[in-house]
């Protein structure tokens, strides 16, 4: 249940903490909030409350509860994953993409001021990557491959189990964004070859503010915050034990609503998306397909010729309508997403992109709605623009 008369269509950004997530943390404010490193009998339940978080949140991709490090969310995650592999004296070299989340690109262009090389892949039209590009570009001083399982602006669904693969063939260590994924597609980080993969909690249900990196067993990374013992000495200071219990609960329970969750989704946005491409003159759809299997169920990402996003974005607000511009506006300049760019778009048709993402809360009389609004808003945009 949403805001009365909000249609929030930006579940990429963030989502509703679940009600069963709330009612789990809530006893951890306020009854049991014990210290879990302290030694005496109140703090057993919140330590207990911890484990059992762990293993909640391990058992959706088939990891061991040890193997699952509690951070503050994808962008710590990130930084942890990718500053450790550089500081592992493996090597200097990172092979990442050009579509990654500023939280991989930025860490990368923070490495590189420090010494480290990075090689950023170009996807094709729809955003992917092929194992044959990370392969050629290996290198004998390459300690990181850093793919996204599933890209946040255009749901591109990356060939990861290949290029886990290939990473384990040449013995290099393979990290993977899933923030967008986890718990959205199923992973399985054996069967994947997966060494590293950043986690957030907020974007499957659980509170904002949580997230972890899943490190396998036989990796050995450092610390990226230092001081106390906690996380097995990898990750210190003192837990966040109500969002860690909001997560796991949150992971259970997203999990095992998947299909559903997937099924409600994929039917609305694939409405969505047939409205627009046959409603709209002059709109097309960014990224893959939406019938092919590689696209994120929940995704849809729209460029309409001649409007800029920002103009749309404040109409579509003034009507309640929540979804995301495909640029971001920073001092008043619209800087044309990264990603859309990366996928041949021109600097002027990425600025007149946005981005939809959907929710199983979601229902087709409010797909319906904003299809409506976006053709009405377009419509009298480019009434707006011929009549100067
Ligand atoms: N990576 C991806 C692909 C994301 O979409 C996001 C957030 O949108 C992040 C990382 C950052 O996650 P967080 O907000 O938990 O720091």
């Amino acid at each position: 249940m949403n805001t009365p008369d909000l249609i929030y269509l930006d579940h990429a950004a963030t989502t509703r903490t679940l009600p069963e997530a709330v009612r789990a943390m809530l006893p951890y404010f306020t009854e049991v909030y014990g210290n879990p490193s302290s030694a005496y009998g109140f703090s057993d339940r919140p330590r207990e409350a911890a484990a059992r978080a762990r293993k909640q949140c391990a058992d959706v991709i088939g990891a061991d509860a040890s193997e699952i490090f509690f951070t503050s969310g994808g962008t710590e995650s990130d930084n942890w994953a990718l500053t450790a592999a550089v500081l592992s004296g493996r090597g200097r070299r990172i092979i990442t993409s050009a579509v990654e989340h500023p939280a991989v690109l930025r860490t990368c262009a923070f490495l590189e001021a420090h010494g480290a090389r990075v090689t950023y892949l170009q996807p094709d039209r729809e955003g992917f990557l092929s194992p044959e590009q990370v392969e050629n570009a290996l290198t004998p001083d390459t300690c990181l491959i850093s793919v996204m399982t599933a890209n946040n602006e255009i749901g591109t669904i990356e060939p990861i189990r290949e290029i886990g693969a290939l990473a384990k063939r040449h013995g290099i260590l393979f990290h993977t964004d899933a923030v967008q994924a986890y718990c959205h597609i199923p992973i399985d980080v054996k069967r994947d070859h997966i060494g590293l993969m950043s986690v957030s909690g907020h974007k499957f249900g659980g509170p904002r503010g949580t997230g972890f990196l899943y490190i396998r067993k036989d990796v050995k990374i450092g610390a990226l915050l230092h001081g106390g013992p906690q996380e097995r000495n990898r990750r210190a200071g003192t837990e966040n034990i109500p969002g860690i219990v909001g997560m796991g609960t949150a992971a259970e329970l997203s999990a095992s609503r998947l299909a559903e969750n997937t099924g409600r989704e994929r039917a609305l946005r694939d409405r969505l998306v047939s409205r627009v491409l046959s409603e709209i003159p002059g709109a097309s759809l960014n990224g893959p397909p939406v019938n092919g299997g590689q696209r994120l169920a929940n995704n849809a990402d729209f460029t309409f010729d001649g409007i800029r996003s920002d103009a749309l974005l404040i109409r579509l607000d003034l009507q309640g309508i929540c979804v995301s511009a495909g640029s971001a506006c920073s001092t008043g300049a619209l800087t044309p997403s990264h990603v859309l760019t990366a996928i041949g778009l021109t600097e002027e048709e990425a600025r007149g992109s946005i981005r939809v993402s959907v929710g199983p809360e979601n229902t087709m009389e409010e797909i319906d709605r904003t299809a409506d609004a976006l053709r009405e808003n377009i419509q009298k945009m480019r009434e707006m623009i011929s009549s100067f």
